[in-house]
């Protein structure tokens, strides 16, 4: 028997609703077998095609799906490996609700929000239940209560809970308590004004962990409590910390475990998070020893453009047990006249991450360069590799005009191109090479730091080194050092006289974890803080 926690947000967004539910599985998944279920309201099949300033960086999973980035913080905090049907979004509901209705499926019936679209959003959540033989089942409902696009799957869920049961399923609603400058005086409107709109559609939630710079005072969790019908003690604080990793242990401290257990009728396992929290601690401790990393791209009006990037500097920096400060740097402003030294010289080492498009491109470069030059760590991740070759081709090789032909498809030496199978690629969404994939890697800087000669990471590219020049890098002294098994995608290239000067194709970021930080970026940590 599958048990279901669904999470819902009130007030405003960006409160960590993802966040809550990846912390309230890495509280209780441990000895489960778990699935992880994010509802997004929006009418793209996936976020792929979307622009990561407006909604965040794309995850990649295994199976190569490109799905919310909430799903980042479920890999990374409840340690499941998601499948790409985990990610409901109302344009994957309406386009099989349509493909059926064409079909004839719904042959004679009037086609409806409800039962129709309801039953297909139920009917995917138990179909996942049953396929994972799951204990438990988190599902976090994107957007804020009162959306209209998230109202169905609202209803969805309040059919879902009355179907299993009342120990089968509970709602977590998190909200928000504001202390208004001037009144100093910690608020429960808006708390009681969410709930009640949760339950105008039927659903009462059984615990409210409200967020707040402060832990609520008696006397305002005896008001949610008494106004939004729930016991008091089951009125949580989701309190600001410094480190998200800190939240689980919060969450325990305030008896979320018990909570759940008594509505659930369920046992957990005690799980030992000594080691997690004390990474969690590391990352907030203040550190004599510091490095500040660079993160080179072009979504930088929006940190979470770069999460999991973000992240995996973090996992590194915590089990370096070092201080790690990073700055976003957009590279268009080297391309309009700030001197690359000026950007980057006060760095202990950068990245360049993953993008498309031309804008900030020379800029990528001339980081590079400068890097290469002067002895600085660096780590290129698959814009960031390809970029990597174009550097070395034009400076080292000689090939003065050496591009990808994705930001000039004329230039002559064509160091990076369009991959066979890509070439006959029309649709956008859906169709670059996604998920993980094999490489076998060479003796060298990366086989060591993974520990290994055969890697599969994570893949979202349409692009590759052309294999025409691998001989020209080669030469040069570039090393290609991990290929696919076909031996013709460059999958990890280094320079090994250099103090840290690595990058893939592939995306690392998306597989590390607070106990096992990504090997590459574990590694650049590492150098950049080499004789400070
Ligand atoms: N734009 C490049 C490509 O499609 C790199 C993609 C990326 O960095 N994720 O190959």
């Amino acid at each position: 028997m599958t048990k279901f926690i669904i999470v819902t947000g009130g007030v405003l967004s960006g409160l960590g609703k993802g966040i809550l539910t990846a912390s309230i599985g890495n509280l209780i998944s441990q000895g489960k077998t778990c699935a992880t279920i994010k509802c997004d309201g929006y009418l793209n099949v996936d976020p792929g095609t979307m622009n990561p300033v407006e909604h965040g960086e794309v995850f990649v999973l295994d199976d190569g799906t490109e799905c919310d980035m909430d799903f980042g913080h479920y890999e990374r905090f409840v340690g499941v490996t998601s499948k790409g049907d985990w990610n409901l979004t109302m344009g994957k509901i309406f386009q099989s609700i349509l493909e059926k209705e064409r079909h004839g499926n719904f042959l004679g019936k009037t086609v409806q929000f409800v039962p129709h679209v309801t039953d297909e959003i139920k009917g995917r959540i138990y179909a996942i239940a049953k396929e994972e033989r799951a204990d438990i089942i988190f599902i976090e409902i994107g957007g804020t209560i009162g959306d209209l696009e998230n109202g169905l799957y609202l209803e969805a869920m309040r059919q879902l809970a009355w179907e299993q049961g009342q120990d089968n399923a509970m709602f977590v609603h998190l909200s928000y308590v504001p202390i208004p400058t001037g009144v100093n005086e910690q608020k429960s409107k808006p708390t009681q004004m969410s709930v009640k709109l949760l339950n105008e559609i039927g659903i009462q939630p059984d615990v409210v962990v409200c967020r707040c710079s402060e832990y609520l005072t008696p006397a305002i969790r005896r008001k949610i409590s008494l106004f939004c019908n729930l016991p008091e003690e089951n009125v949580l604080t989701g309190v600001d910390v410094d480190s998200v990793y800190l939240i689980p242990g919060e969450l325990r401290k305030q008896g979320m475990e018990k909570i759940i257990e008594n509505k659930m009728r369920m046992k957990f396992k005690c799980s030992d998070c000594s080691t997690w929290d004390s990474l969690a601690k590391k990352m907030c401790n203040g550190h004599k020893k510091r490095v500040k990393i660079g993160i080179c791209g072009k979504y930088t009006a929006l940190g979470d453009s770069y999460a999991s990037v973000v992240e995996a500097l973090r996992h590194s920096s915590a089990n370096l047990d070092i201080g790690m400060d990073i700055e976003m740097i957009d590279t268009e402003k080297i391309e309009k006249g700030e001197k690359v030294e000026n950007v980057v010289g006060e760095l202990d080492g950068v990245i360049v991450p993953g993008g498309f498009g031309n804008r900030g491109w020379e800029g990528k470069i001339e980081v590079i360069r400068y890097a290469r030059e002067n002895n600085m760590p660096f780590l290129g991740i698959c814009l960031g590799l390809q970029a990597a070759v174009a550097e070395f081709s034009r400076n080292v090789c000689g090939l003065a005009d050496a591009n990808s032909t994705e930001m000039n498809p004329k230039t002559k030496n064509k160091v990076i191109t369009l991959m066979d199978e890509q070439q006959s690629v029309v649709d956008m969404g859906g169709t670059m090479r996604l998920g993980a994939y094999e490489a076998n890697l060479a003796e060298g800087i990366i086989s060591k730091l993974y520990n290994s000669k055969k890697v599969s990471e994570r893949h979202r590219h349409r692009y590759e080194v052309n294999p025409d020049y691998h001989k020209v890098l080669a030469e040069k002294g570039l090393v290609i050092s991990g290929l696919s098994p076909s031996k013709t995608l460059a999958e990890f290239i280094e320079l090994p006289k250099h103090k840290y000067f690595v990058a893939t194709q592939a995306h690392p970021e998306l597989k590390s974890k607070l106990e096992k930080p990504a090997p590459l970026f574990y590694g650049l940590v590492k150098a950049a803080s080499e004789g400070k």
